[in-house]
């Protein structure tokens, strides 16, 4: 605030010192008066100066004209472009002989429409007045010294650096319905630039004004709409509108002529839209503000300081949506704030309380946007440091000011409902705007964007202004309503249309005259449409009839929704409609592919999965082979998952091309991956397999042969998962051993391929075993050990309800010895046990071991030990390798092999904190996401359809890491829950993990 005072006092200074260095004879001095004179002005082609001025011989320059000026007399100027510098004269008209220069205002005049395209008459110091860029040569238009009884109506002036006029030491001066803009200085001088500048002037009106783009290359706060300095009274400002100022709405101010306080004026009717401070009000005495609508003030509607003694404050509408703050370029963001105080002042420090004996009454505001109705002190001190700035609610504010003796009251001080037009243009309107390019539209937006409040508040009509007119400016009846702000209250007056729009979206990428859709009166009016004039987005659209057309072509990454401001009549009554129209996106596909992986090993098995296709967005796509394109046949598509269709060979062809179909639903793209084959291996080393037969009717677990290297070395074997018919077999160190029951009948050749590692090296083997007919006639089960037609003995021949192995089984919460089984299943605690079947099968297949007492304990719960030396067993991984990185894992314990293979080949993770927990009783949703990674290892297919969560009531206890898991497992069937329940958290039972497992083999073990 201070330093806004000192820009405004340096300004003031500036101007008067400049004024009194000029030569007196530039003033033009009236001669004797002749009542009724008429001079005549107009453009090029038709006015000119060599003319007499008369109607059918126009001049052609103002400065002519005013030459054979004289009391009394009138100028009539038509449309045209008038070039006028720096002018200043003293006009003396009188009370019965006024000087008059108004515009033309004969629509039919054929003289103006010689210069349609201009809105009027147009002054300007520029050599081109449209060009915002250039800078203009003149500080003002006229200032009228020490002038009396002059008139100047209709002119549209543009173009100075100052400010468009300048009454100085004036009376009767009369300025009405003028347009006035682009008043700048690209120069950050001293000077201040406003619309009009008024010092030492009495018993003037300043009515129906336009005011915008004032000192926009700088935005400082001191420059204004108007400027009104001291020594003022008896003036009126009424129905100015005023946007986007950087500093003032109006700033009144006496600057270093403080004692020349400004009295008695009225300030009405009046808006002031987006400026920094909607009025500044120093100096001021016996003022009525009233009716008057403040919209989006950047700081604060209403800043008083100074001397602000005895004013009538009523009627006054307060509106602010902002959501972000005013920034000024100089002093920062602020919030916007209803009314501010300065209690004291720089140049009367010895005063106090000078904002005093003021009256606010049935004022109404609405702040809807980031910021709350506060009311601001600022605190000046007498040192000219400012204090912190204190704000109050208005209530508050209010209580304190009723309270005070400064003799400030407040009545009828509420917040209200205030509807504002909504093509006001929040961004202001700026320099070099298109805005510049078409006055005549811009000064009607002006208008559109004034404010019109039509929603009830608690206010009550407290009458018309004095002397304010009939009519709004939308010229409505002012008679018998509420009378708040610039506009009035329209309750119970606003005729009921309900406008509907058929469809309020079009998709980009459109042509200019599409149909959006029509309009409809939904009571049964028969309406004409048409577009508010500069309102919203009404450039980009038509409307033909009642059909509303694009006039645009549209983007949406640029603008997805648009605001169309709709002017709708009954024949009667107006009424405006907003409505937002939505860009729609073009769903052509632009998003970017990637597969996972784009290699296979030769010699894969068909179905062997290569990798998955995903989309850089979150989108989903539906993914398909183009068929007989490429090399697709070689290939299948899974969801999203590309699979091999074929067996490679890398020698044959070692590069396919896949081409897909990418597909959104709407649209479709293709996109080419190229798969590698990868070559297996050699170690250069030749295998053999001891024994490459066995009996049928054997034991699971029971010993094929053992591999060997021709050259002696040791390598690791393994089984490749999913390949052949491996899954029938284990490999253990060398030794093969069956994984089933075989049926010579049945079938009576295997394959089993073997992956052979060095340590750097792997390639794969495969050995063809062949089954043998028994010739055994005992009747035992298949369980009881029968010796192998090969020679070989099997690892356990047992017994029933015997142990197979030497190791001890002393269960399944031991730690000392891996527990490896009791293959009977006639374990004496499951005779009726509803999970028998699966036990017994489960453990035929040496994955769960039973008590040497002879029971297996089904309703245990299951270590983590446990559970992974099941699910290693289950999948006949090699177990050698012991080492673990966790710390509660020792390489001696039993299950380290288990942990360290099933670690390695990702189905389990540890806890996170180095330890696996090898005790801790594990739970079904852990339990499912390793059977689950178990099924993704052997390469079976993932349900991904969440949907069969929804049956389960506890769904929402499912851990978010385990979710995947269980929809996989819940949707083959592999786990089903309990009484609708899938009871995630509870710890799994020995009997359940065997149902499980049963269940998953059957997915793999076709
Ligand atoms: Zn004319």
């Amino acid at each position: 605030m201070k330093n806004m005072m000192r820009k405004s006092l340096a300004i003031f200074i500036t101007l008067t010192m400049l004024l009194t260095v000029m030569p007196a004879g530039m003033c033009l001095a009236a001669g004797n008066a002749t009542t009724g004179k008429v001079i005549y002005l107009a453009g090029d082609g038709v006015g000119n100066d060599s003319n007499d001025g008369s109607a059918n011989a126009p001049f052609r320059t103002f400065q002519k004209a005013c030459e054979n000026m004289q009391a009394g007399t009138t100028i009539i100027v038509h449309k045209g472009i008038y070039t006028v510098k720096d002018e200043r004269p003293t006009w003396k008209g009188t009370a019965d002989n006024p000087i008059t220069i108004k515009a033309c205002d004969d629509p039919n005049c054929k003289v103006c429409a010689k210069d349609a395209s201009l809105p009027g008459p147009v002054f300007t110091s520029k050599s081109d007045w449209t060009n915002s860029a250039e800078k203009a040569s003149a500080d003002f238009m006229v200032k009228l010294c020490n002038s009396s009884y002059v008139n100047m109506d209709g002119l549209y002036i543009t173009g100075y650096t100052g400010a468009g006029i300048w009454p100085d030491g004036s009376d009767h001066i009369n300025i009405t319905n003028m347009n006035i803009w682009d008043i700048d200085d690209p120069a950050d001088t001293a000077y201040g630039t406003e619309g009009i500048l008024v010092t030492g002037t009495t018993d003037s009106t300043f009515k129906n004004l336009n005011i915008w783009d004032i000192g926009q290359s700088r935005r400082s706060q001191g420059d204004h709409g108007l400027y009104v300095g001291y020594g003022i009274d008896s003036c009126d400002f009424e129905n100015i509108k005023v946007q986007d100022a950087p500093g003032g709405g109006i700033q009144f101010y006496s600057g270093e002529n403080y004692d020349k306080i400004a009295t008695n004026c009225t300030v009405k009717n009046c808006a002031f839209s987006g400026c920094k401070y909607g009025l500044i009000l120093v100096d001021i005495e016996g003022f009525t503000i009233m009716n008057n609508t403040f919209y989006n003030s950047g700081e604060l509607d209403m800043y008083f300081d100074w001397t602000a003694k005895d004013n009538l404050i009523q009627n006054n509408a307060f509106y602010n949506d902002r959501t972000e703050k005013y920034t000024d370029p100089k002093y920062g963001a602020q919030a916007p704030a209803i009314i501010g105080y300065t209690w004291n002042s720089v140049k009367k420090p010895d005063m106090t309380k000078t904002v005093t004996g003021n009256t606010f009454t049935n004022n109404m505001y609405q702040y809807s946007g980031n910021y709350p109705a506060i009311c601001r002190y600022l605190g000046l001190t007498a040192d000219g440091k400012n204090t912190e700035a204190v704000e109050y609610t208005p209530d508050k504010f209010v209580t304190q000011q009723n309270a005070d003796d400064a003799g400030n009251r407040f009545t009828t001080f509420t917040e209200g409902t205030i509807g504002i037009a909504s093509s006001i243009d929040k961004t202001g309107m700026k320099k070099g705007d298109a805005y510049e390019a078409n006055i005549s539209a811009n000064a009607k937006k002006l208008i559109a964007d004034a404010l019109d409040i039509s929603s009830f508040s608690s206010c009550v009509d407290k009458g018309l202004s004095t002397g304010a007119p009939a009519t709004d400016i939308l010229g409505r009846n002012r008679d018998a309503k509420v009378d708040i702000g610039a506009y009035e209250y329209q309750s119970g007056t606003a005729p009921v249309m309900n406008i509907s729009l058929s469809n309020a979206s079009i998709s980009e990428k459109n042509k200019v005259g599409d149909s959006i859709g029509t309009f409809n009166e939904t009571t049964g009016k028969t309406c004409t449409y048409s577009l508010v004039s500069g309102g919203g987005d009404n450039s980009s659209f038509t409307i033909d009839n009642n059909t509303l057309k694009a006039n645009a072509i549209f983007n949406y990454s640029t603008k997805s929704t648009y605001s169309v401001i709709v002017a709708v009549s009954d024949g009667k009554n107006t009424v405006q409609k907003t409505f937002a129209i939505n860009i729609v996106k073009d769903t052509s596909i632009s998003d970017t592919f990637s597969l996972s992986n784009t290699s296979i090993t030769e010699k894969n098995s068909v179905g062997a999965v290569i990798g998955t296709i995903s989309a850089a967005s979150d989108k989903t796509y539906t993914y398909s082979l183009v068929s007989d394109k490429g090399d697709n046949s070689s290939f299948t598509i899974s969801g999203n998952t590309l699979k091999a269709n074929t067996v490679f060979n890398y020698s044959t062809k070692s590069t396919y091309t896949v081409i897909v179909d990418i597909s959104n639903g709407a649209n479709t793209v293709q996109k080419t991956f190229t798969i590698n084959i990868g070559k297996i291996a050699s170690t250069g080393d030749t295998f053999s397999l001891s024994n490459a037969s066995i009996t049928e009717k054997n034991s699971v677990g029971a010993v094929i042969g053992t591999i060997s290297a021709a050259s002696g070395k040791t390598y690791t074997y393994s089984l490749v998962s999913g390949k052949g018919d491996n899954s029938l077999f284990t490999i253990s160190g060398s030794t093969l051993k069956a994984n089933a029951v075989f049926s010579y009948s049945a079938k009576p050749t295997y394959s089993v391929i073997v992956a052979i590692s060095d340590g750097t090296t792997t390639e794969q083997k495969t050995f063809n075993i062949t089954v043998l007919q028994s010739t055994s006639t005992g009747g035992n089960s298949s369980s009881g050990g029968s010796s192998s037609g090969g020679g070989s003995t099997s690892g356990g021949s047992s017994s029933s309800g015997g142990s197979i192995s030497g190791g001890s089984s002393s269960g399944d919460d031991s730690t000392t010895g891996e527990p490896t089984g009791n293959v009977s299943p006639a374990f004496s605690d499951i005779t009726n046990h509803w999970a028998k079947s699966a036990i017994e099968k489960i453990a035929s297949k040496n994955i769960i071991a039973g008590y040497p007492d002879g029971t297996i304990k089904p309703d245990n719960q299951t270590t983590r030990a446990e559970f992974t030396s099941m699910i290693v067993r289950m999948m006949g991984l090699n177990t050698a390798d012991t080492t673990t990185n966790f710390s509660d894992i020792k390489s001696s314990d039993w299950y380290a092999g288990a942990v360290s293979t099933s670690v390695k080949a990702g189905l389990i993770n540890g806890l996170g904190d180095g330890k696996f927990a090898p005790n801790k009783a594990i739970t079904r949703e852990e339990a499912m996401v390793i059977i689950s990674n178990v099924l993704t290892y052997l390469k079976v297919e993932t349900k991904t359809d969440a949907s069969v969560l929804s049956k389960f009531t506890d769904q929402n206890s499912i851990s978010s890491w385990a979710k995947v898991a269980a929809t996989n497992l819940v949707g083959y069937g592999v786990i089903s829950g309990d009484a609708g329940k899938l009871n995630p958290q509870k710890n799994i039972t020995r009997a359940e993990v065997c149902v499980i497992l049963n269940s998953a083999m059957s997915l793999y073990n076709k």
